[in-house]
């Protein structure tokens, strides 16, 4: 199973790690090209207008529509949850607009901009180490979304049929559960 981790800019040699470590092979994905040999994508955290400019600039924002529309699976953390999403609070536009939610960015205010916390995932046996830094919040999701994770009232993890997001990054723990979850989502959407 070949698994890219978009490299425009953020946090990518940790979820390559992550990857890794479920057993699939992870992909540095530069040009899109590369998305052909891919069975799923990650898009990582970092900061989200800056992975927005160089995704329209390289070609990325229609080469991802495609891959999505194959119903291959995405995974966007954190930044990456914002370019997945079709709204973003008090901007005029979307980035990749595939996810039926609306985040407001740096949601959890100056004195916890960053925070690390056990959170308990809908329907799973234990929780999850999760790193929130300068995260959004999903402020409202459609129909279609099945909220994995709330944390003070706010919604930080969502999945709607092939793609995933968590407000979190889940790459910076030796808690590899979100990537295992991930893949598991990448053989039932090949099978
Ligand atoms: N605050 C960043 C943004 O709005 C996201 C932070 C992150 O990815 N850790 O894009």
């Amino acid at each position: 199973m070949n698994v890219g981790v978009l490299a425009l800019q953020g946090a990518v040699a940790e979820h390559i790690r992550s990857i890794e470590s479920c057993g699939a092979n992870g992909v540095v994905v530069k040009r899109t090209e590369q998305l052909d040999e891919l069975d799923g994508l990650i898009i990582p955290g970092g900061e989200s207008t800056t992975i927005g400019k160089l995704m329209r600039t390289y070609g990325f924002l229609d080469a991802i529509r495609d891959f999505s529309a194959k119903k291959k699976p995405i995974f966007g953390t954190c930044a990456g949850l914002i370019v997945l999403a079709e709204r973003i609070s008090g901007e005029e536009s979307a980035h990749l607009g595939l996810m039926d939610i609306t985040v407001a960015r740096n949601a959890f205010g100056r004195q916890r901009e960053s925070f690390e916390i056990d959170l308990a995932m809908k329907d799973w046996d234990r929780p999850v180490r999760a790193v929130f830094i300068r995260a959004p919040i999903i402020e409202s999701a459609g129909s279609e979304v099945d909220v994995l994770a709330t944390y003070r009232d706010g919604i930080v993890a969502v999945r709607q049929e092939h793609l995933l997001g968590a407000s979190f990054h889940p790459e910076l723990t030796d808690d590899n559960s979100m990537h295992a979850y991930f893949t598991e989502m990448i053989r039932q959407y090949s099978a």
